[in-house]
Order: structure tokens, then sequence, then C-alpha cells
């Protein structure tokens, strides 16, 4: 006795299923003419159907002869934005069964700006593509596969172009990630759609598993539909007995084959009618003389659930906005990001990967679009709770992100943290803020927090990071000492500025910036330096351990004014320079940025002068000659007059104690 299975996901997908409802329904419902744009399914035998019922189906050449009392009927795979406008401004009547997964790529493409690049994967002359590349207000390109893709773009080709990618919803999943991939290294900064249809995949794989384990396959569906020609090579390689048929009569052709077959798959595509399945079934269960039911065996092709159900489901999409999840139902689950997270700004593609198993609530269903709004959160939720009750038991302390800053007409009232999905309130009184203060510091901050109250039935819970956080400083702090060493260098933040210096933030602690470490040249006031929050970087001078002290380095060698000038000047060089201040000697000029020299009395004119301020003053701009540069002893002539005289012999050795004056440090 023969052992005759229906694939899953056999026959009518949703889209064919809900193009057909409509057809049906006009036909019941009006006496008007009813043409279809192309064939409405790929079924000789449905579209035959049709056709005596007095459907009229036609080409886009033909759109202008369509009567005025007639309404078009737009099929499942959608049409072009040409054809959308020419049918608005010719008033023509249309009703538009394009799939709502296909009218969703239109949508997506005619979001985008002519800026915006637009790559499809799929089959260029494929009405759906065509249908979906109208909609790009810019370029737009298609690709078949990978190969097409690698004989397109040169090997090294690399853009930074903004550009989105998208593939037709029934394009061979396989090559769709290989396609993918190759897009990402070419276009890193590229938006990726997954549009393929999981019905589509999950019928290619269920047929696949089927027919590897049966000894006769039969892919039934008409002979000019793409969706059965590929479910057909699917079963050619599971089963070396694979045949395809149109109808039920085709099946005596084979009779010999099915009465030696023991377990015998049947697989339609998504254009064959149910009634067809039906009578290919009944007919194969009378050659090899077996009465099924047949009812039960497609019940069974899907498993049905219902709203408020917990299902584990598998991620068969990933887009920004949301997450597609294969329930194993006919209904594709839809997993938007407001029912994942929170939190702004996640990216989906981390959290999720193509076939990860998902945990779920199923929200509502909708036969119209073939849904069902799923919920992660709720599940999280439930578990968070369960942990926020356990915590505030056992005093264990609990991570979670600040949110949100909760003001009231009295001031700050505390801050929302986040515990998975759970909000949990942290009193003003709680955060470990001085009373008064603002706590925005605390917004976007991962802080930890211990449980003091909760409300069950309200699912509230109160906590404080007082507590926790004096510990866990203390204890980052220690951590901290035990680890650093004389030397070494971070990045820090300027926290505090004082005359003496400024403090610098290296994480769980401070460090002193002395105000002699700022500058190589004068001191200079550490707020003329620095501001709060400016980014530093420091080394570790001195650290004492025991004291939980920190002195701080800023000035390296390679900063040093002396090092820099040995490297740009020498003895002899004409410079600009500011004057800097001025002595009864002679000024002191800036050539760099902590480097200054003097002009002794004697070299600030080709004439005498009695007093330099008669001459010169502060901020004055001049040119100058390098006299004398004594590096080890930091000290700098320069001369105007040499300049003026043209000569070196009027250069005479500055006194030393002017000399002395000439530290640049
Ligand atoms: S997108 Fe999927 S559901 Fe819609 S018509 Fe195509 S195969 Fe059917």
């Amino acid at each position: 006795m023969a052992d005759i299975k229906i694939s899953e996901y056999s026959g009518f997908c949703f889209g064919v299923k809900r193009a057909v409802d409509m057809i049906n329904e006009s036909l019941e419902s009006s006496h008007r003419r009813i043409y279809c744009l192309g064939e409405l399914i790929h079924n000789r035998i449905f579209n035959e159907t049709l056709r005596k019922r007095g459907v009229v189906f036609m080409d886009n050449s033909q759109l202008g002869d369509i009567p005025k009392d007639a309404i078009l009927f737009l099929r499942a795979h959608g049409t072009t934005k040409q054809t959308f406008d020419f049918l608005n401004e010719n008033g023509i009547e249309y009703i538009d069964a394009t799939c709502p997964y296909v009218s969703k790529i239109h949508k997506i493409v005619d979001s985008e700006p002519k800026e915006t690049k637009v790559i499809l994967i799929g089959d260029p002359n494929h009405p759906e593509v065509e249908g979906i590349m109208s909609w790009a207000k810019g370029e737009g390109v298609v690709f078949s596969d990978e190969s097409h893709i690698n004989a397109t773009i040169p090997k090294d080709f690399r853009s930074e172009e903004d550009c989105i990618l998208a593939v037709q919803t029934t394009f061979s999943g396989a090559e769709w990630i290989k396609c993918r991939d190759r897009i990402r290294e070419i276009y890193p900064n590229v938006r990726v759609y997954e549009t393929i249809c999981s019905v589509t995949e999950n019928r290619q794989r269920a047929i696949k598993t089927l027919a590897e384990n049966s000894d006769l396959t039969v892919v039934v569906g008409g002979r000019n539909s793409s969706n059965t020609a590929k479910l057909f090579s699917i079963a050619g390689k599971a089963c070396v007995n694979s045949i395809m048929i149109e109808s039920a009569e085709e099946l005596l052709a084979h009779a010999e084959l099915i009465r030696g077959a023991h377990k015998i798959a049947i697989a339609a595509g998504a254009s064959t009618p149910s009634g067809i399945i039906q009578e290919v079934y009944n007919k194969m269960s009378n050659i090899a003389n077996e009465e099924l039911s047949f009812a039960e065996l497609l019940e069974q092709s899907f498993k049905t659930l219902n709203t408020g159900e917990r299902v584990v489901g598998i991620v068969s999409a990933v887009n920004p906005t949301e997450v597609k999840v294969d329930l194993g139902t006919k209904h594709t689950g839809i997993l938007p990001y407001d029912e994942i997270t929170a939190e702004s700004g996640v990216n989906l593609n981390e959290l999720f990967k193509v076939g990860d198993e998902v945990e779920v609530i199923c929200g509502k269903f909708s036969d119209a679009d073939g849904t069902v709004q799923l919920s992660k959160k709720k599940i999280d939720q439930h578990k968070y709770w369960e942990m926020i009750k356990a915590a505030k038991e056992s005093g264990e302390m609990l991570t979670g992100k600040v949110k949100e800053i909760i003001k009231n007409e009295k001031g700050y009232a505390g801050v929302i943290a986040l515990y998975g999905p759970n909000k949990v309130f942290i009193p003003a009184s709680q955060t470990g803020i001085p009373k008064g203060e603002e706590l925005e510091s605390l917004k976007g901050q991962e802080v930890s927090f211990k449980i003091i109250d909760i409300n069950e039935q309200r699912k509230r819970a109160v906590a404080s990071i007082k507590e926790p956080s004096k510990i866990s400083r203390k204890e980052a702090a220690e951590t901290f000492y035990n680890s650093v060493n004389v030397g070494d260098k971070f990045e820090g933040t300027v926290r505090a500025i004082m005359s003496y210096g400024v403090f610098v933030n290296l994480g769980p602690v401070d460090g002193m910036l002395h105000i002699s470490e700022i500058s190589w040249g004068r001191p200079k006031k550490p707020s003329e330096v620095f501001a709060e929050g400016d980014k530093v970087n420091v080394f570790i001078k001195e650290l004492d351990k025991e004291n939980k002290r920190i002195s701080l380095g800023y000035k390296t060698e390679e900063s040093d004014p002396w090092y820099i000038f040995q490297n740009t000047y020498k003895v002899g060089d004409v410079v600009d320079a500011t004057v800097v201040s001025i002595m009864p000697f002679g000024a002191f000029a800036e050539i760099m940025p902590d480097l200054d020299g003097l002009i002794h009395i004697s070299q600030i004119s080709d004439k005498p002068v009695a007093n330099p301020a008669s001459v010169l003053k502060v901020g004055d701009k001049v040119t100058v000659k390098i006299t004398a540069a004594d590096v080890e002893r930091r000290r700098l002539s320069l001369s105007i007059r040499a300049l003026l005289e043209n000569t070196d012999e009027v250069v005479e050795e500055a006194p030393a104690e002017a000399a002395e004056a000439t530290d640049a440090e």
C-alpha cells in the first residue's frame, strides 16, 4: 500500500489566493466586463475557467482599448508605475490585486530619493521585477545572479554611494545570499531589504525534504509557471523518479511508475488550485489502490496558531524596521522593531540572523495581508520581571541603561532605567547625585542598581543606584590602581579646572595635571588651555598607590618646542616673530608656540636705543635673525639689527643677566 504525502505549503500562496478570491468576488458581484492584465495566475486550466466566465486577458499594448464600463484586474505580480499613471490619467477603473509583499517593495523603492541607487536581484524580464524597478526615481540596476554581478562590476571596485538592495520575492534563497554578500562587499553602505517571500522558500525546502524520502515525486502546476518549474527542478535533484503534470488525467501515462512506488510525494506550485491537487491525489490513490482523506492531508500541511499563543519560529529575514519569522503556518510572522526593544537606535541585524530561533507571542492575524503580528517584548517582559523579583529577594545587583529623566513641577523626580524591556524607576534621592543637581548626566549611562521595591500587580519596580555605585566605584578604582604603571598613556577627560592645574578623569579615578605640565613655555593659566569636557592625551608621571594619587604628564619629547626648533631652524635663519614682553635690556619675541628668544637692546635697531619700549610694544610683528641658540640651556638670541645692516659682525653677546632670562621653558 503506497504512502502518499502532500508536501507542506502546496498550492495557492497567500498572494495568489488573495488575487483569485478578489476576481471571484468581482465576477459574482458585478455585471461589468472584467479585463485582466496578463494571465491572472500561471495555470492554463484555471485561466481557461476564467475565460469561460467572461474574463478577457490582455497585455499593456491594449490598455487604450479597454471599454469605459469595464474593470481592469491587476494581478499578484503587480505592474509598473507607468501603467498605474496611465490608468489614473485615463480614468480606467481597476482592481489592484498586487500581492502586499510585492507592493511593500514598491513602497520601499518609491520612498527613496533620486540620489539613491536601487539594486534588485531577480529576473530582469519578470513582470514583478519590471514593476519594482519602475518605482526607482534615480539609477536602478538588476542582477540576475552572482555571476552577473561579477561580470558587470570589476573585482576590486568599491563605492561609498548610497544604495538599497532588494530581491525578487520568488528568487532562490541560496543564490540571494551569495548576491547579497557580494553587493555588501562592493557597496559597504548598502541598506539591505530581505524581500524574498518566505512562502516560496518554505515550499521549496519542504519539497526537497519530502522528495528525498520518496520513491516518486509528482509536481503539479502550470508548465509556464516559473514557480512550478523551480519546484520540479528541486524535486528532480532530490528524487530520481520525478514527474511534472498539469492535471490528474496525465497520471494515467505514469500508472506503472505509481504502482511500483511505496512512498509518493505530491507538491504543487503557487498557482495550482486546491481542486486540481485534490483531483491528482484522488486519481493517484485510485491508481495506487489507496484511499486516504485528502482534506485531512491538505489541512495537515499547514499548522494553525491562535492569538496569544507562544511559539518558536525561525528568522527568515531581517530588515531595519522588522524581522520576518517563519512559524510554519500560512501566515508570515512579522516582528516589528517596537515589539523587540524599547531602546532606540538598535541595529536589528546585530540581534538576529536568518535561521535563528526566536520565541514570540502571536498577536493579530491578518488574512488580508497574510501576516500575523508578533511580539518578543512581551516574552522578555515576563522573563525580566521574574529576574527583577528574584533580585529583590536576593539583593543581587542588576544593570541597565538610563533611558529617561523624569521631572515634575518640583524639579527632578528620578530616572527610568531599562532592565531588558522593563522600566525600573530610580528616585532622584537614590541616584547618588547630590540633591538639587541635574540628573541629565545619567542619561544613556549603564548603571548598576538594587531593587528596593516592587508592585507585582502593576509590574513596577523601584531601585537605588546610590549604594551600588559607591561600591562599584570603589572596586573599579582599586582595580585601576592595581593595573596601571608609571608611563601608561590614557585619553582622559578634563573634569575640573583649578588655578594650579586640571583634574583629568581616567575612568574610575581622576589624576592631577599640574600647571607646570601644561605648557612648555611660560606657564599658562589652565583655563587658557583647557575647557571642562575636553579630551586630553596624558600619561602617568607619578603614581602613589597607597594614597591613591596620580600625577599626570602632558608634555612629551615630540611636543618640546626645542625638539621642534632643532628639526626646523638653524642659526642664521630669518624668521617672523611676535613681541611677547618688553624688558629694560631688550624684548622677548616668540618665533613658534612656546619658544621665544631675546632681542637684546643692542640688537633692536641699527641706531642706539635707550629704552626698548620706545621702539617695540607687545604684539608687534617683527622679522628677526637667529643669531645664537643654546639648546642645552634653552636660550635663543635674536636680532633685528643684523638684518638692517646685513652683517653678522654687529651681533654682540647678550649680557649674562639678559641671557638668563631667555629660558624658554
Ligand atoms: S510574494 Fe509570495 S505570497 Fe505574494 S504572490 Fe508572490 S509567492 Fe505569493
